[in-house]
């Protein structure tokens, strides 16, 4: 018998009317159920949260360290059982998996350090006539209500990424984790439970965005919305929130650029890394590269060798210890990709290796001959789909990277200071990875994106900022 999994109101997990299957998107075995909230279940999540805000607000900085590192701790030790999750129901490669258990351990690590450095500041009164004669600093407060909707793709660290951070500046959260991958998202509701979080500071809500998500969305109670997922529904969820913070994390179509001196001596490694960035986790990861732009004098060499080293890529099931590329997270996906392809193909591109798909199952791709406007160059693809082009200009070739209406994370290879110089100046994105991929990212950095790549910062201690605000004190 299949596991029924529950919301978590109030420090209780509580069944629901309907059910939600959740599925192992390699072959479709039924992995358990979730409920799909009621609305009058919504509204309860959020009356909890709102009465518990009135305790975490006054925890202590180092009783709420103290139970973020317990998490951090409880993630470790159940890292097996949390990897193997995350790998059934997003269909992410085990190797992957243990990868983001550990990561997510450290967000906790890190957060349950910074619980304790929420400074506020001193203010110059005297810096104005009318200032003269007066004390004043600020305190930094929690906001209240935390709405965080997380996407597929991280159902652990990027839920991690959200809960973390707010726990950690004494707010309380709403959690909606994607409808795809409930269960790892239920799993760190019980771990955090187990730390001694106090009932109501975390509540999870399962069911479609549509519906669930947007109710959250809409409510006047909460006071944050920190969104990760897709463009088109970041960009409804600022038509809707009204007046309310708001993070949004949303998708890209990665540039990596390679100068013409930087294969000479780290070519392997430079493959390698391309190789991962393009196809790890079935492209299906934001900072994915998508577009390898190479210069001219070396890019038949450089196609030769990446074309060896993606026909070693072993495509299979999740759990397999040996497997490089799982399963996309549906069969419609993998025909949309299809769809994007032959359309590339009617307007001139050429596919070197791949272009095909089983089932959710797509053949890692590598495309050549393509154009600014095609879709698989312009829009984000989220596949193992990578395109070739070539430059001669390094000024031209980042105006070309600028064109993209994305901006999350560049990578840059050239072994000439001005020019990283130039591209770190130049470059229209939330950050440029010097002599490495654009598919990087380590969980204490400011992570995030300009242009349509989305809105505000993560990154524990960055979160931290955009989930507090200054009270202003002044003495007379
Ligand atoms: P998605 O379809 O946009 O879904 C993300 C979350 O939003 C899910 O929980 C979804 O619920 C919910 N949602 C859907 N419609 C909603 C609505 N009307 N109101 C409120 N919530 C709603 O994204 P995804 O396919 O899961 O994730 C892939 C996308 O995330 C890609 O674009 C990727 O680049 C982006 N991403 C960005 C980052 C980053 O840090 N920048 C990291 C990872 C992924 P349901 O699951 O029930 O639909």
């Amino acid at each position: 018998m299949q596991e029924e999994y529950k919301l978590l109101i109030n420090g209780k997990w509580v069944n629901g009317d309907k059910k939600l299957e959740v599925r192992n998107p390699y072959n479709q075995e039924l992995l358990g159920t979730v409920p799909e909230a009621t609305e009058q279940q919504v509204d309860n999540t959020i009356k909890s949260a709102q009465e518990a805000f009135k305790l975490t607000k006054t925890l202590p900085a180092h009783k709420r360290s103290l139970i973020l590192e317990r998490i951090s701790d409880i993630i470790r030790e159940r890292k097996e059982e949390l990897a193997r999750t995350i790998a059934l129901e997003s269909g992410k490669p085990i190797k992957l998996a243990r990868g983001e258990v550990d990561r997510a351990s450290e967000t906790f690590k890190f957060a349950s350090e910074e619980a304790k450095r929420l400074y506020g500041e001193t203010i110059p009164m005297d810096a104005s006539r009318n200032g003269e004669g007066r004390t004043a600093f600020t305190i930094r407060e929690p906001l209240g209500i935390i709405a965080a909707i997380s996407p597929f793709n991280f159902p652990l660290n990027l839920v991690a990424h959200k809960v973390a951070p707010a726990i950690a500046s004494g707010n309380t959260v709403v959690l909606k984790p994607a409808t795809y991958t409930p269960i790892t998202a239920i799993k760190l509701g019980e771990i955090m439970l187990s730390a001694g979080l106090p009932q109501g500071a975390l509540n999870i809500v399962t069911g479609p965005g549509s519906t669930v998500g947007d109710a959250i969305v809409r409510d006047t109670r909460i006071s944050k919305i920190t969104f990760t997922g897709s463009a088109s529904v970041g960009l409804g969820i600022t038509e809707k929130a009204g007046l309310k913070q708001i993070t949004l994390e949303l998708g890209s179509n990665s540039p990596v650029i390679i100068d013409k001196d930087a294969l000479q001596n780290a070519g392997q490694k430079i493959i390698e890394r391309c190789v991962f960035g393009s196809f790890a986790y079935a492209g299906q990861v934001c900072i994915s590269i998508q577009r390898i732009y190479v210069h001219q004098d070396i890019k038949d060499e450089f196609i030769k060798q990446f074309l060896k080293a993606v026909s070693k890529l072993k495509s299979s099931d999740p759990l397999d210890e040996n497997t490089d590329i799982g399963p996309m997270i549906t069969e419609q996906e993998a025909k949309r990709v299809k769809q994007w392809i032959n359309e590339a193909i009617s307007q001139g591109a050429k596919v070197l290796i791949g272009g095909n798909h089983k089932g959710p199952m797509f053949e890692p791709t590598v495309l050549i001959d393509v154009t600014p406007d095609m879709k698989v160059v312009a829009q984000e693809i989220f596949a193992p789909v990578v395109s070739i082009m070539g430059f001669n200009d390094w000024e031209q070739v980042i105006k070309e990277v600028n064109t993209s209406k994305y901006g999350l994370h560049a990578g840059v290879y050239t072994n000439d200071v001005k020019k990283t110089l130039y591209a770190a100046k130049n470059l229209e994105v939330g950050g440029v990875i010097i002599n490495d991929i654009p598919t990087y990212r380590v969980d204490h950095i400011p992570y995030g994106g300009v242009k349509g790549s989305g809105i505000g910062r993560e990154g524990v201690k960055y979160a931290i900022q955009e989930m507090t605000q200054p009270k202003f004190v002044c003495f007379s």
